[in-house]
């Protein structure tokens, strides 16, 4: 029998978005690897819920309520990380919002809140953390999705949020590599959680259209794409910068 794999063991480990599906998937995991984890989230109950789940995986844990597109709440977040497990190790970005919506008729409120979530969100987090990974030569593992990738019809502000996340991943990755910071991202795609579960089309919504983001066999679950990020976060990854990898079933070959 092989041991269970220990690779965050004294590794102080962020993760946003920690509330529900991957982000509370990915806290498990890498707790489950001996990770001491920040668990940050809008979702007051569910993140304690992920943080004492993660705690009971094997690692220690602590939720923080934070909204991710609020520059005050993530620089606050950054900073409760480091006062309470002393350094920042690895940056795990999952807070995501989705909103479906024919292009030409979305509010552009609406669009500038995905945005504001996935993309500047992502940003906020990597400007805050970046000092602290560049002392301890940490990492980054951005969720980016398919839909940057392969147009996602009545996606277009998720898609180009998330094309902007590829973009923000491999500035960073090559801006700080020679100074020991990596960043990669996930490309995740019919990953059964919340987000998924009953998707708002428009009313007219084609759906030979949605379907060609089908994958061959069928969804899977939220831990299929923590174990990636646990890979890519860990030295096992150490010669892996500035990629992106797709965890979708095969829905864009
Ligand atoms: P999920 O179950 O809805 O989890 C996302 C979590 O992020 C929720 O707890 C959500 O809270 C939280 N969040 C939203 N806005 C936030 C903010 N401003 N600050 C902090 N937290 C915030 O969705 P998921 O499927 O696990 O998605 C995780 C990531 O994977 C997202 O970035 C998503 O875009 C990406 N992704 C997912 C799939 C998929 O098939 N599931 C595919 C491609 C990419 P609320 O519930 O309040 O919104």
């Amino acid at each position: 029998m092989t041991a269970p794999l220990r690779r965050f063991e004294d590794k102080v480990v962020l993760v946003t978005g920690a509330a529900s599906g991957i982000g509370a998937a990915t806290a498990e995991r890498l707790a489950a690897e001996g990770g001491r984890i920040l668990c940050a989230d809008l979702q007051e109950e569910a993140v304690a819920e992920s943080a004492k789940r993660a705690a009971e995986a094997g690692g220690e844990a602590e939720a923080r309520v934070t909204d991710v597109s609020d520059p005050e709440q993530v620089r606050s977040c950054v900073e409760a990380c480091v006062d309470r497990f002393g350094r920042i190790d690895v940056l795990c970005n999952v807070a995501g919002i989705l909103r479906f919506a024919h292009t030409h008729e979305m509010p552009v409120e609406e669009w500038n809140r995905i945005v504001q979530v996935n993309l500047t969100g992502t940003f906020l987090m990597c400007q805050a953390a970046l000092p602290h990974l560049l002392e301890s030569r940490g990492c980054i593992v951005n969720t980016s999705s398919t839909s940057a990738l392969k147009g996602l019809p009545y996606g277009a502000a998720y898609g180009a949020s998330k094309a902007g996340v590829l973009a923000l991943t491999a500035a960073i990755a090559t801006e700080y590599g020679r100074k020991g910071v990596r960043a990669n991202a996930v490309c995740p795609g019919s990953i059964s959680t919340p987000m998924t579960k009953d998707p708002a089309f428009p009313d007219d919504v084609n759906m030979r259209l949605v379907m060609r983001h089908s994958p061959l066999d069928e969804f899977r679950g939220p831990e299929t794409v923590a174990g990636l990020i646990a890979f890519l976060a860990s030295e096992d990854a150490a010669h892996v910068n500035g990629e992106h990898v797709r965890v979708d079933g095969a829905s864009l070959s």
